[in-house]
């Protein structure tokens, strides 16, 4: 396998560091955790959109676009990565915004990622939440194309098997530093929402023989409904790389208990993970994805799926610009000042 073969326009910085956690280790008292951090992959305050975009925004590139579209929801961190790689590139950017929670919070529509979205200079318009987003940008497209601009169109997330062939290398980095520095793992764990990461992730270990379980935590979709689309796209990007049916369907697991109400609706829990990894290791955790990711992993550990003497990395997908959307979620008690929420008057 060898993905040198496959357009690539280099922008993040990688590797990204591989960190032990002793603090939150020592906290859990479970297995020894460690840390990848693709929230450093620098682009725009990092993320893991950002290796999917190596791969599609060269695509783009090579097709002679002056316009990229996609969509994403309010607090996109995929829509900013997007953004802030057409501006890099010289393209303009659009973007359709689902508004999937209804939320009328001033910083939730205007700052976090969205702020940074028109810092990089790109157009936004908003669409009703329910819709197929993917059909909208189409349209959108379209009509741009109509008006003689050459648009590449790129799917929620970036996932796509273009867009996966970013984890299949986060695969081979991560394997080729734990081969490195002679460190054996038991596990990886991540947060799963589009699918991308976690297919191109599975393709790549599964590829190499790693040996090492994958387990993605759900923000959305439910379970089988999030590994049957996984596993689609999996296989699919496999076959893009020329090793069809490296991927079996038992090899794509998805837990999705930490969901909560629903895609972008905070939970205690992810509350909870976002307060220790502050706290405990400097690390920020963004409410909709890799909270409840962490939250997933935290909970397994203290159920005693993931054990001492065991040891397991998580996947740190980005994301912390969205804290900046989601201040209204930190009001629900003051642990920080110990004083009381304040009442509405
Ligand atoms: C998009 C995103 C994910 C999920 O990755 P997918 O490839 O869409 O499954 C996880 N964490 C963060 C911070 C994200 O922005």
């Amino acid at each position: 396998m060898h993905l040198a073969r496959f357009p690539r326009r280099f922008i993040a910085h990688l590797p990204t560091p591989l960190e032990r956690l002793d603090r939150l280790s020592a906290e859990l008292g479970g297995p020894e955790i460690w840390i990848k951090r693709d929230d450093c992959t620098g682009l725009s305050t990092g993320g893991n959109k950002t290796r999917k975009l190596e791969f599609l925004m060269a695509e783009a590139e090579l097709q002679g676009a002056d316009t990229v579209i996609t969509q994403g929801a309010t607090q996109s961190n995929h829509a900013r990565q997007t953004a802030a790689f057409a501006a890099k590139l010289g393209m303009k950017c659009h973007i359709l915004l689902e508004d999937r929670t209804g939320s009328k919070d001033a910083n939730y529509n205007h700052n976090g990622n969205v702020l940074l979205d028109h810092l990089h200079g790109a157009t936004t318009e908003k669409r009703p939440a329910g819709g197929d987003m993917n059909a909208e940008m189409e349209k959108v497209a379209e009509e741009m194309r109509e008006d003689g601009r050459n648009v590449y169109a790129i799917p929620g997330g970036g996932s796509n098997p273009t867009g996966a062939l970013g984890y299949v290398n986060c695969a081979f980095e991560l394997l080729a530093q734990l081969n490195d520095s002679a460190t054996k793992i038991d596990h990886i764990v991540h947060a799963t929402g589009s699918a991308g990461t976690q297919a191109g992730l599975i393709v790549g270990l599964k590829a190499m023989n790693a040996q090492i379980p994958l387990l993605g935590i759900g923000v959305r979709a439910p379970k089988e409904t999030q590994e049957a689309n996984v596993f689609k796209l999996a296989s699919a990007t496999a076959e893009k790389l020329g090793c069809p049916g490296v991927v079996s369907r038992e090899d794509v697991v998805a837990n999705t208990d930490y969901v909560g109400e629903g895609y972008g609706i905070p939970t205690e829990s992810g509350l909870e993970a976002i307060a220790m990894f502050a706290e405990l290791e400097s690390i920020l955790l963004d409410p909709v994805y890799s909270a409840k990711g962490a939250a997933g992993f935290i909970d397994l550990i203290r159920k005693g799926h993931f054990k001492k003497g065991e040891r397991v990395v998580f996947l740190h997908t980005g994301g912390s610009a969205a804290l900046f959307g989601y201040t209204a979620a930190f009001d629900f008690a003051d642990r920080w000042t110990g004083q009381e929420k304040p009442q509405a008057a």
